[in-house]
């Protein structure tokens, strides 16, 4: 393809050997370890204080390191993390159902299509349970059943209950959690938290990780912050699309800042999109609201059978209805992985049984499920969200269906890490959503608060000192060093840039220009056509936001346009690097979808011939990226075509 080139292959050296249930914990004892009079004398800094970088930090600085932790919200716990609504997966088995560390681990590889690490999704399987331990002794209020257990709920793709929950604000809970810990060692003065800081360039000194340099959003002040290591935290990148279910502020610019480094970036085009949300309205929108998967525990997704079918939906007869989900799928029914649900639903809409004003919806009906457990059971699930609905659709859903839709939700690609959740650039180390991480194509619902843990309370604290403890042999740096100098400098300019434009659109004109040709291109369904002419659109885009973007005020103090700008800027770097390695993979697998490849009924059809591997991208500033396939080994899931039915 002459949209890129390919470079050597890339290998996973940290990753142990021998049966796979016993290869984290060797790797854990072989890994050295750092003195603990030795450990205050480092300084890891930490970007992001979700919940992969907020239990990060605090278990970093409860070892003794001293941390430097970032993040642009007015405080570490209104990080993204605080959204998450449905559950986190846990191979408990309290409901004696059959669930195991091997069936978590089965299932994760399985719902990601065969397109992630084995060695990973063994321990992340496996870490599962000390996170609910954990968190439990955090005092993190879990729903409990009648008997005192902790209870769980069904997530798609699983046919066990393996789902713990805190109502419908899990991740805010948990967040409460790891927020605690983190100030229990903010108030020891083990940790030094810079909140409203933005990381605009990582600092790489002899080919190592050594700093960052960061923008006080309030005063606007530039300083350079020189570590031993550099933990980025920093979350997803589904804004890329401008309408997904993330934060507004969730944005790509730490992650690219270090991608232009030199940090490979694996996978970029695996997004997840999420089947249950609120419709698009119209064109004023800013955010789409998710509708959590828990809810398909209870409520049953349908469409009229008949196309152009208006009546209202408590008008249109059993019989005269598609529950398609559980007519395609039945050994899955309602809980298939978002993948295919999300597929289904516009399979339906492009038939013409879309519902709403829009034809862009389908019901998500808890008729049955009321009728069979009673509204006041109903509204102790899910009270929450149900209100959540009603206030932002003004319909009441314990009466008439819920509409929902799918929307972008979560990216399964990031920057590519090792067993060791090393970058390609040594001294940095990416954690949560910001890597590529366990889920290959497609992520299981309640999994990303599970690797988001695991990496940061148990996975990084055992890796990184292996790193640190050889830190004597690569020295102290300073924020005067040439490498440290030039990357602020290169900071400095770049804002002058933006500043100076002073064109006649804003930035938000062009985000949700970019949007819309991601969402339609390289989006739920991708084609080699489309992608080659969103490509073509994303580089006249990108041209006009650098002559005709007007970013008002100036850079000494809060100018939100001026933050949203530097972050639209490296979102059109990457669109263009989702097209491609959406264009490259000509295969589909789990959310990566390409219209000319399907099996005969319309599912994913992958390629394990040409595709059973990582594609990790290397930035070359030429325009031409540079890929490095790292091969996949299956040796106890062997990949078969999923089937939910
Ligand atoms: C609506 C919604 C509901 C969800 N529900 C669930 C669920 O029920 N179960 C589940 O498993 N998953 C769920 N998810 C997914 C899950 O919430 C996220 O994947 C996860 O919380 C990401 O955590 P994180 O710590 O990696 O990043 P985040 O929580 O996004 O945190 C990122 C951090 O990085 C900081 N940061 C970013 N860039 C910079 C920068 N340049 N400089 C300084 N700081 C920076 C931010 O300030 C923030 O502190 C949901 C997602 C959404 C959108």
């Amino acid at each position: 393809m002459d949209l890129y080139t390919e470079g050597d292959p890339i290998a996973d050296t940290k990753a142990p050997d021998g049966p796979v249930e016993t290869r984290w914990e060797r790797r854990r004892f072989e890994a050295k370890l750092v003195n603990p009079a030795n450990r205050r004398k480092l300084t890891v800094i930490v970007v992001g204080t979700g919940l992969a970088g907020g239990s990060a930090a605090a278990t970093l600085a409860e070892q003794g390191y001293h941390v430097k932790s970032y993040c642009y919200q007015d405080s570490p716990r209104r990080a993204h993390s605080i959204a998450a609504q449905g559950g986190i997966n846990a191979a408990k088995n309290y409901r004696n159902d059959g669930d195991s560390v091997h069936r978590l681990f089965y299932d994760t590889v399985k719902g990601g299509d065969f397109r992630s690490r084995e060695s990973n999704v063994h321990r992340l399987a496996e870490v599962s349970v000390n996170i609910i331990d954990q968190c439990v002794a955090q005092g993190v209020p879990f729903a409990r059943e009648y008997g005192g257990l902790l209870d769980t709920r069904s997530f798609g793709g699983a046919q066990v209950q393996r789902t713990f929950y805190a109502r419908g604000q899990t991740g805010q809970q948990l967040l409460l959690g790891a927020y605690q810990a983190l100030e229990r060692q903010i108030g020891l003065g083990n940790v030094e938290m810079n909140a409203r800081h933005e990381m605009l360039e990582l600092v790489v000194v002899d080919g190592r990780a050594r700093g960052i340099v960061v923008r006080d959003l309030v005063t606007g002040e530039i300083t350079t912050e020189m570590a031993d290591a550099v933990v980025l935290a920093s979350g997803g990148y589904g804004n890329v699309f401008y309408l997904s279910t993330n934060a507004k502020g969730c944005n790509v610019t730490a992650s690219w800042r270090a991608h232009r480094k030199g940090a490979y970036f694996a996978n970029p085009c695996y997004t997840q999109i999420h089947p249950t949300c609120i419709p698009v309205s119209g064109d004023h929108q800013s955010k789409l609201t998710l509708m959590s998967e828990s809810l398909r525990n209870d409520g049953r997704v349908w469409v009229p059978k008949a196309k152009g079918d208006n009546r209202a939906p408590r008008d249109i007869p059993e019989d005269d209805r598609d529950y398609y989900l559980e007519r395609i799928y039945p050994s899955f029914g309602n809980l298939v992985p978002r993948d295919i649900a999300s597929r289904a639903a516009k399979n339906v809409c492009d038939e013409g049984r879309g519902v709403g004003p829009t034809g862009l919806g389908v019901y998500l009906d808890f008729a049955d499920a009321i009728k069979r457990l009673g509204r006041k059971a109903i509204e102790a699930k899910y009270g929450n969200l149900f209100e959540m609905y009603e206030r932002i659709t003004g319909e009441d859903p314990y009466e008439v269906p819920m509409r929902i839709y799918p929307a972008v939700h979560y990216t399964m690609g990031g920057l590519w890490v090792d067993y060791d959740l090393q970058s390609s650039i040594p001294g940095l180390f990416v954690i949560g959503e910001a890597n590529f991480s366990d889920h290959g194509a497609n992520r299981l619902g309640a999994s990303a608060l599970m690797q988001g843990l695991a990496d940061g309370y148990f996975v990084l604290p055992n890796t990184l000192p292996n790193y640190l403890a050889n830190a004597g042999s690569f020295g102290k740096v300073d924020a005067s060093h040439p490498e440290a100098v030039a990357a602020r400098a290169a900071v400095e300019e770049r804002l002058q840039k933006l500043l100076s434009i002073n064109g006649d659109r804003t930035v938000d004109s062009f985000h949700r220009e970019l949007g819309q040709i991601m969402w339609e291109h390289c989006g739920m369904e991708r084609s080699e056509a489309g992608l080659r002419k969103a490509i073509d659109e994303i580089r006249d885009l990108r041209e006009q936001f650098w002559q005709r973007v007007r970013v008002p005020g100036d850079g000494e103090g809060l100018n939100q346009s001026l933050e949203k700008a530097g972050r639209v800027a490296d979102f059109f770097e990457l669109a263009e690097l989702m097209c491609i390695d959406a264009l490259h993979r000509e295969e589909s697998c789990g959310g990566h979808f390409r219209a000319e490849h399907q099996t005969p009924d319309g599912e994913a059809q992958r390629d394990d011939d040409r595709f059973a591997y990582v594609a990790a991208w290397e930035y070359t500033g030429t325009g031409q990226p540079v890929l490095h396939k790292e091969d996949l080994q299956f040796e106890y899931v062997h990949p078969t075509q999923r089937s939910y039915k």
